[in-house]
């Protein structure tokens, strides 16, 4: 709805640009006109008025040049003079062209033809009813000529007739054809709006398909490096679990002979110490396992504890509590099981890296409108305003070490294969939430 009004502004404004446009090209134009119409009135006056009226002519036209500069210096300045009151400046070229043709030779005056670019001009410039009006005020200014004359011949009458008949016809044709012209302005500017906008959304839909590719570049950056991570795992699990199994079978033995009670006890120690290493081989050896992509119904807390127990691995770890609030009898969700442990390991990876040593990073659960939501919680040190917005730009990161793919991959996985909302609930200096929220499938019970 908003966005409609700002078009619509938008358009509103754009044409108001134009019509100005239009005005002060339409204003050039005059001004050259009015100059063109000045130097061949001089010439007129010079070369074919009655000498006797001469001095008054030269006057009447150095009005009119006086008027042409003023005209011309708005112009320049991109204004227009008068540009309000059209029909001033009709009323004034009515009486400047009547003073030309009277101190001239009256009704034969060539100044006459002055009405017809007059009217040329303001139908070009006005709207019709300006020009009609117009062409009253020419067609009372050359019969006051006529009426002004001492002695009246029935020719007067005919030029008369003929000239405003003439005047008619000028305004009705450059009205018709200034108003053609006006509706293939306005059909142009329509057509020039259509092409900003198509432009526009062109270039909305690259910039996402952009982001669609880098988005499958990433994922499948990040797929490539968990497998490689993987058969890296499922190798050095091998080379030492085989001695390790050795090693235990060895204390196994020698547990069984006859010993003091201090071997006895240091034996238990390294058996209890070997099995730790094992479980945390089988655990590496879990997570990269080659990546399913099939959906299966979810426990979230599972989800969460599985990522908390490759977390506590993770070396930024050391001296940071994880506090988890789960809420009680959540529905189970639809999803890949491996991708969700991601999204939530980075999470907390994340947490930890903004978290000094003594640092609390808290893990809520809950519902709320059908949808199951997680919030993790840090009191690290923030995410600074500029940088909010590019979060989940892919490579954006503030680390040094980072790829910044992690809350991008986030996000892709949150979004497209869970049908959920990842977002910065909240950041401000001492404390940042993320907030994952996930669809509850209405068929698991
Ligand atoms: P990476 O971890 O490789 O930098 P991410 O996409 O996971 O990539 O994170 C991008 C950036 O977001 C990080 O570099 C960091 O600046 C910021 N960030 C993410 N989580 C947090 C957090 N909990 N507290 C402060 N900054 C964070």
């Amino acid at each position: 709805m908003i966005s409609e009004s700002l078009d619509t502004n938008d358009r509103q404004t754009a044409i108001e640009n134009d019509e100005s446009r239009f005005e002060l090209a339409a204003e050039s134009i005059t001004v050259r006109i009015r100059w063109f119409g000045l130097c061949v009135g001089y010439a007129l006056v010079y070369f074919s008025a009655p000498m006797e009226n001469r001095v008054a002519l030269y006057g009447i036209l150095l009005l009119g040049a006086a008027y042409a500069i003023v005209d011309t210096s708005f112009s320049l300045r991109n204004r227009v003079f008068l540009g309000g009151w059209p029909l001033v400046i009709s009323l004034m070229e009515a009486v400047f062209i009547g003073l030309l043709c009277h101190f001239d030779f009256g009704l034969e005056s060539q100044f006459r033809y002055y009405y017809f670019l007059s009217l040329l001009v303001c139908a070009l410039r006005y709207q019709p009813r300006v020009t009609y009006t117009t062409f009253l005020m020419h067609a009372a200014s050359f019969s006051a000529l006529a009426i002004s004359r001492q002695t009246h011949t029935a020719g007067d009458l005919g030029t008369v007739v003929l000239t405003v008949v003439l005047m008619g016809w000028v305004t009705s044709a450059s009205t018709a054809l200034a108003n053609l012209m006006r509706s293939v302005r306005l059909r142009l500017s329509q057509l020039n709006d259509e092409l900003q906008r198509n432009q526009r959304l062109l270039e909305h839909r690259i910039d996402e398909r952009t982001q669609e590719l880098q988005a499958s570049q990433a994922l499948l950056l990040q797929q490539e490096k968990q497998a490689a991570f993987g058969l890296l795992a499922a190798g050095i699990a091998h080379e030492v679990g085989n001695p390790l199994a050795a090693i235990s079978s060895l204390v196994q033995l020698l547990n069984r002979r006859e010993q003091d009670e201090y071997t006895r006890e240091r034996l238990v120690m390294v058996d209890e110490q070997l099995r730790r290493i094992q479980r945390t081989l089988r655990e590496l050896v879990d997570f990269s396992r080659p990546a399913t992509n099939e959906e299966t119904d979810c426990d979230i807390h599972e989800v969460i504890d599985e990522a908390l127990n490759i977390a506590k691995y993770y070396k930024r770890k050391k001296g940071k509590t994880i506090v988890t609030e789960y809420s009680a009898d959540l529905p189970e969700i639809r999803a890949v099981r491996d991708q969700l442990v991601q999204v939530f390991l980075n999470l907390i990876q994340n947490a930890m890296d903004a978290t000094d040593e003594g640092g609390v990073i808290r893990i809520f659960t809950d519902l709320e409108d059908e949808e199951l939501y997680v919030l993790i919680e840090d009191d690290g040190h923030g995410i600074s305003r500029d940088d909010r917005d590019k979060l989940f730009k892919a490579y954006f990161t503030t680390k040094e070490s980072g790829t910044g793919l992690g809350l991008f991959v986030c996000r892709n996985i949150v979004e497209q294969t869970a049908g959920g909302r990842i977002t910065l609930a909240d950041s401000s200096e001492g404390h940042t939430t993320f907030r994952v929220s996930l669809p509850v499938d209405p068929t698991v019970a």
